[in-house]
């Protein structure tokens, strides 16, 4: 599993706006955002992606859900809505070979999305 540019935010080589963090996961506003509010929930641990997660991931699977609980409420999201994006792999649209997901509110938003 190479690195992608996540490792380097993870370690502080590259500037990110972060939002959250803690022993094992970070939140920062993504590079490119899709809605007022976008960002993104990483492991510090890599996994490429959703089919390269196993069961002994589930523990830090849920955890960063409940980060994205946080992160939520951190940008006053949680309760007008978000909404919680992972994708998987090139149908799925993963661009970032370290799974993430993310968090999109402060607009509605359509669905079904694209
Ligand atoms: P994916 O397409 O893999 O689901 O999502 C990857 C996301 O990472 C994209 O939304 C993209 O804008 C974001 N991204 C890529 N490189 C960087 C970066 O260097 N910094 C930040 N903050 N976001 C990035």
């Amino acid at each position: 599993m190479p690195e992608t540019i996540f490792s380097k935010i993870i370690r502080k080589e590259i500037p990110a706006k972060i939002v959250y963090e803690d022993d094992l996961s970070l939140a920062f506003h993504d590079l490119n955002a899709q809605a007022p509010i976008h960002v993104l929930v990483i492991p510090k641990r890599q996994i490429d992606s959703l089919e390269h997660a196993s069961e002994e991931d589930a523990k830090l699977l849920g955890h960063l859900q409940i980060v994205l609980q946080k992160v939520a409420r951190i940008l006053n999201v949680h309760e007008s809505g978000y909404r919680v994006v992972m994708n998987c792999g090139r149908d799925g649209g993963q661009s970032v070979g370290h799974l993430h997901y993310h968090l999109l509110g402060g607009r509605t938003l359509v669905w079904p999305p694209g």
